[in-house]
């Protein structure tokens, strides 16, 4: 093929008409940088958060290289493994390597917690090329023997900041003991907290760095706003905020399950559909909530931060903070939904009171303040202190004897 500029990385014919086919006409700066290194089995930390294209970067890689390979894969048994912290994302990795792979006769699968594992052994007791999985249900699988990790050369690793967030990590830790040292391994992650940078630094061999400022990606382009309400009246003034017809695409955050409830509720009284997505619906259920939402079925998706991560919904015409969240990376994310691939896009904020200190952390983070709308009451400016601050880290992870030797690409050589 000629003149691709995914040609020009390294990528081969089958991959560039595959995402001629997907309408992608030029890489993102995350897949300039890493795919190159990829192909010649380089380990990567890369700092990138979703939206930057950084599941393309891992993927295109992995099937150009697994695909060279050209090796079978054993029964019960894996030749690559995705992890991804939410059931969302790697059902998203999963349709990636549908559409990237169209035109490779690679075998994968995703294994994950919410639905019920008889299909998921079927698929795996055949093995397969690639496997994405979310953690607690991949050791389960293990455990029960129905996969072993010992032939798995690929190891990559999405989201570790949120693995962490979601007490994942020691899971992870556990499952990358049992692959073989001699492997290529990513590392994705949208912030590098101590125990993601020390993770990173115990399983990546000698790594190349790539990062995608969250900045340059999700904020410069989004109309902030914040608008401040008092918590009891927080509730009819969001169903007021839908009298304007240019909301029609609108993820809403509560930073709780319950609030994320109440909030559809009040919204159906209005007459505003609306769905919740959060850990305690089924998978299903999540499934039929995100849908319906992406087919303008309901206007407003409501999501609590993990359910949402991860999540890739093209036009969302707004971001609504109905509570601010207390991790100032959490509010980047969150607005991130919005401006896609390079679309811009509104993110409206509601702070009371209480939420004053969330709110500067947030301004001191993305280095400008968001627009007031509206007054801004006088006793907000004096808030209580001490609130606010981010919840503490979990403990320090255990020490690994890591004593890995040059890892010599015998693949290549063949
Ligand atoms: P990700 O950061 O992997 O979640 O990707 C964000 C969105 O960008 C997804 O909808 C991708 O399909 C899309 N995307 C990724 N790479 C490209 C590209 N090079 N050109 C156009 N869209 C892309």
């Amino acid at each position: 093929m000629t003149n691709s500029p995914f040609a020009e990385l390294g990528l081969t014919d089958r991959l560039v008409r595959a995402l001629r086919a997907a309408k992608y006409h030029k890489p993102t700066p995350v897949q300039q940088k890493a795919i190159p290194l990829l192909l010649e089995d380089a380990d990567l930390l890369g700092i990138a958060q979703t939206g930057t294209g950084k599941t393309a970067a891992f993927t295109l890689p992995l099937l150009q290289n697994i695909n060279e390979d050209g090796i079978k894969p054993l029964p019960s048994t894996t030749r690559a493994l995705i992890l991804a912290p939410t059931r969302e994302l790697a059902l998203q990795i999963s349709d990636s390597i549908k559409t990237y792979g169209f035109h490779f006769n690679l075998r994968h699968t995703v294994v994950m917690g919410g639905v019920s594992q008889g299909a998921q052994v079927a698929a795996l007791k055949r093995g397969v090329d690639i496997l994405v999985a979310t953690p607690g249900r991949l050791l389960d699988l293990i455990n029960q023997r129905r996969l072993k990790l010992s032939e798995c050369e690929y190891l990559i690793i999405d989201e570790a900041d949120r693995m962490l967030d979601m007490g994942f990590i020691r899971d992870v830790r556990k499952i990358v003991d049992l692959l073989p040292e001699d492997r290529q391994t990513m590392l994705f992650s949208a912030t590098m907290p101590a125990e993601v940078a020390k993770l990173a630094e115990e399983i990546l061999y000698e790594p190349e760095r790539v990062e995608i400022a969250a900045k340059t990606v999700a904020v410069e382009k989004i109309e902030q706003r914040v608008h401040h309400v008092g918590k009891p009246a927080k509730k009819d003034f969001l169903v007021k905020l839908f009298d304007d017809g240019d909301l029609s695409k609108v993820i809403v955050f509560t930073r709780t399950k319950r609030g994320a409830d109440q909030v559809v509720k009040r919204m159906a009284k209005s007459g505003i559909k609306a769905e919740a997505i959060h850990g305690n619906k089924s998978q299903n259920n999540r499934q039929r909530a995100l849908k319906n939402f992406q087919d303008g079925r309901t206007r407003a998706l409501v999501a609590t931060d993990i359910a949402s991560r991860g999540i890739d919904i093209d036009h969302v015409s707004h971001v609504i903070n109905y509570e601010l969240p207390n991790e100032p990376e959490s509010y980047v994310h969150r607005i991130g939904r919005t401006a896609r691939a390079g679309t811009s896009g509104i993110a409206i904020s509601m702070c009371d009171i209480e939420e004053w200190p969330q709110l500067k952390a947030i301004e001191k983070l993305i280095k400008r303040p968001l627009t007031p709308v509206g007054e801004v009451p006088a006793d907000f400016a004096k808030p209580a202190q001490g609130r606010g601050k981010p919840p503490a880290r979990r403990g320090p992870p255990r020490r690994r004897n890591r004593n890995r030797n040059s890892r010599q690409s015998t693949r290549k050589a063949a």
